[in-house]
């Protein structure tokens, strides 16, 4: 067993604090990463205060995480020690089911998340990565662009996918007009990654705000919501909006500002179930979707795009013990745009 420092808690009541266990033996196909940086991830903070109702404990969260390969398993073909290697929201899945064989393994009905999941002897709690080791077979462990920062490319592991695969799906590009609603952890990335794809970018927001910022990540045109006459301009102009926002919303009045056959990808959970009218949806063939992170393979790609087109997070990197007074500043939207913990502050 490899001993592990971390920081974890204990219950939906604590905070974060040192917390020491142990991964697990390599197996043959297992990999040994000393992790560097970890991301703090809005669902974090979801987890660690059972905001889901489905919280496990001691959690240690995280779930952007990059680091070096410090040893493999016997049977390990694809990853040496030295190698910059990234993990994501998933370390494990049942491998044998429709999606899994699509490599869409975010929509298996047994995965192993990197937390808050049991691993799959269906027993001991997968622990994730604010940590300095994690042991994970080979198959769910990603490649990093060699010529990108790693602390910089930590968030690319959730909220970079979550936003590539959508982006990615329903065929964001050139001469395609995207709307990203809200510019935080996710919608940043978003900006980023559509534009790089070659569509048409417009954020969406309440006020004038993040205008500038918008701007600087590549958008084309930024629209505020609270200003008068807005959904009227944009009526029927988006092909796909991109909903990064988990507050309830007027949703009838988002899909109007889809084209014919356009789509809404909603990424978080809004409090309400959205109350969306038949007639949004027929009246120009609209839909309304939902997306997920993304499969392992999706991801690699999506990593490999990043690195091709010079994409990373924009972070603030924190000492872990400031971990806890970051959580208060993610649900306030006071950071541009991702916390990342400094690993080697976990002494
Ligand atoms: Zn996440
Ligand atoms: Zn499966």
């Amino acid at each position: 067993m490899y001993p592990v420092k971390s920081y974890a808690v204990a219950s939906a009541q604590h905070p974060l604090a040192p917390f020491s266990f142990s991964r697990r033996d390599l197996w043959p196909r297992d990999v040994l990463i000393d992790i560097r940086f970890c991301g703090i991830c809005h669902s974090d903070i979801h987890q660690v205060r059972n905001e889901w109702g489905n919280s496990l404990y001691p959690m240690v969260p995280g779930h952007e995480i990059v680091g070096i390969v410090a040893e493999v398993g016997k049977q390990v073909k694809s990853f040496k020690p030295g190698d910059k290697v990234g993990v994501g929201c998933l370390v494990d899945s049942c491998r044998e089911c429709p999606d899994c064989k699509d490599g869409l393994e975010q929509f298996c009905v047994h995965p192993v998340f990197t937390y808050n999941s049991y691993e799959k002897d269906g027993k001991t709690l997968a622990q994730g990565g604010y940590s300095n080791r994690v042991v994970v077979n080979e198959d769910f462990v990603l490649r990093l662009p060699p010529a990108l920062p790693m602390d910089a490319v930590a968030p690319l592991l959730c909220a970079g996918i979550t936003t590539y695969s959508p982006l990615r799906h329903w065929k964001a590009g050139p001469g395609k007009k995207v709307g990203i609603m809200g510019l935080g952890g996710l919608g940043h990335m978003a900006v980023k990654i559509a534009s790089a794809m070659g569509a048409e970018v417009s954020v969406i927001s309440r006020s004038r705000n993040k205008e500038a910022d918008a701007k600087r990540l590549g958008a084309k045109h930024y629209y505020a919501t609270g200003e008068a006459g807005t959904f009227e301009k944009l009526a029927k102009t988006f092909d796909l909006i991109i909903c990064t926002v988990s507050v309830d919303l007027d949703w009838n009045q988002y899909l109007g500002l889809l084209k014919r056959d356009g789509t809404m990808v909603i990424l978080g959970v809004p409090p309400k179930a959205p109350a969306v009218s038949a007639a949004s949806l027929i009246f120009g063939r609209r839909s309304l979707a939902g997306s997920l992170i993304g499969g392992i393979r999706e991801t690699q790609e999506m990593l490999d795009f990043c690195g091709k087109h010079g994409i990373v997070s924009d972070i603030e990197l924190i000492p872990i013990q400031k971990a806890q007074e970051s959580y208060e500043r993610v649900v306030k939207g006071d950071v541009k745009f991702r916390f990342v913990i400094d690993m080697a502050s976990l002494k």
